[in-house]
């Protein structure tokens, strides 16, 4: 039994320990929250994720998830086109999806410890990973699946970190009367809100906003007010339902910068390798499939190496498997999000998109995957 430590028990970090599990690795899993906790997410996953999840023995259905077949994107200024999701996906809140997963994770005996990691150590081939306890935990393969950014990123010195991270998130969940089966995207100057049922009759409603829209109008009421509700179908949105958290849930400092896949010999994957922009409704499935794809390339390293671990090669194999994968999605999606959150040109990108609906459709698929 080989061990791997994974740092960051979200969707990446979860999904790999329950694969590399399945083959008899020691997994232990450091994670800064108790779960349940709710996360800054739009909630809606492609279908894609099925196959790979119903391999781990998951049944989602269990959550009673919405089913999603329909996309609609509206501009700044209030037009909207709408258009079939080919594969689909549904909506399940991240309260209850994550929490799910860590309850398997458990029953199937990989190891939690509820702790947030301070700082990682690489000497003779071993990592040291520091705990805010003051304790610090030994091994010799380390998954770096902590998230978009963390105080570790400053330790190791990943370049991304010094870069500008315009964007903040704002999550809600709502009652409301809206289409089921629709996800919407909403433009507006600055940003845009994604709106999908979830489970038990609740829609999650989130934005991604520049902070300059925060820092202009001072709060979040304020800014929802003067820049969001320019948009009549949020202005009808956030005058219509019954919100049902006291507060919203907020992250700042989201940035879609290139970021390095291995460093310091940790292996990274979901946001911590690389974070697509919100808009391509495509995170969460590829911080599974990046999940998948190192269980896979760990397993099949120690395998075929007879258990001996050749580093350059695992690390090597790793990075050009997830380069195959996902590097022309994360490139789509930063030139996507260019076209939207700017009055004119969303205007005129929903304009072209009603005008040839299968645009639409090619810009779905090349910013999702294929069933995996
Ligand atoms: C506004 C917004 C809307 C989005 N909407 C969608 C959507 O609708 N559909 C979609 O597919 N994707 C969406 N995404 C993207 C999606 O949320 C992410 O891609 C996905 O959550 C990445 O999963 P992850 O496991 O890599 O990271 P996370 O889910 O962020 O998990 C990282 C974990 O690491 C833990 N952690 C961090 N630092 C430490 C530390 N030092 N020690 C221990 N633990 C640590 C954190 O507590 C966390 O639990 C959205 C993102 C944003 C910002």
């Amino acid at each position: 039994m080989s061990k791997v430590v994974i740092i960051g028990g979200g969707l990446a970090g979860l999904t790999s320990a329950l694969a590399l599990n399945r083959q008899e690795f020691e997994v232990v899993i450091i994670e800064k929250k108790q779960y349940p906790f709710h996360r800054v997410c739009g909630e809606y996953i492609s279908n894609e994720v099925l196959p790979f999840l119903k391999s781990l023995d998951l049944n989602i259905q269990e959550l009673e998830p919405s089913k999603l077949s329909r996309l609609a994107v509206s501009s700044v200024a209030g037009k909207i086109v709408y258009a079939p999701l080919d594969l689909g996906g549904f909506g399940i809140s991240r309260y209850t999806f994550d929490h799910y997963l860590y309850q398997k994770a458990v029953q199937s005996g990989v190891v939690f410890i509820f702790d947030k990691a301070t700082d990682v150590l690489f000497d003779e081939n071993e990592f040291e990973i520091k705990l805010a306890n003051h304790s610090s935990i030994n091994t010799s393969i380390l998954i770096g699946a902590y998230g978009k950014r963390a105080n570790l990123d400053q330790k190791l010195n990943r370049s991304f970190f010094y870069n500008r991270s315009p964007y903040m998130g704002v999550k809600y969940h709502i009652k409301t009367d809206f289409p089921n089966d629709l996800i919407q995207l909403n433009n507006f100057e600055g940003g845009y809100c994604g709106v999908c049922k979830i489970e038990d009759d609740k829609y999650s409603l989130c934005y991604l906003t520049e902070t300059k829209n925060l820092k202009k109008h001072g709060n979040i009421p304020e800014m929802e007010e003067q820049i969001l509700l320019k948009n009549v179908h949020l202005k009808h949105m956030f005058k219509n339902s019954e919100f049902l958290f006291n507060k919203p849930e907020t992250i700042n400092e989201i940035t879609f910068e290139r970021k390095s896949l291995v460093d310091n010999h940790i292996l990274f994957c979901g946001d911590a390798a690389g974070m697509i922009t919100p808009l391509c409704g495509n995170g969460m499935a590829m911080a599974i499939h990046s999940g998948k794809l190192i269980a896979e390339t760990i397993t099949d390293h120690l395998k075929t190496d007879s258990e001996l671990l050749n580093r350059e090669i695992l690390e090597k194999t790793y990075h050009h498997q997830w380069e195959k994968q996902f590097a022309s999605r994360l490139k789509t999606g930063r030139f996507i999000q260019k076209l939207f959150g700017n009055n004119t040109v969303s205007d005129m990108a929903v304009s072209l998109l009603k005008t040839f609906p299968s645009l639409t459709q090619r810009m779905v698929k090349k910013t999702h995957g294929k069933p995996f």
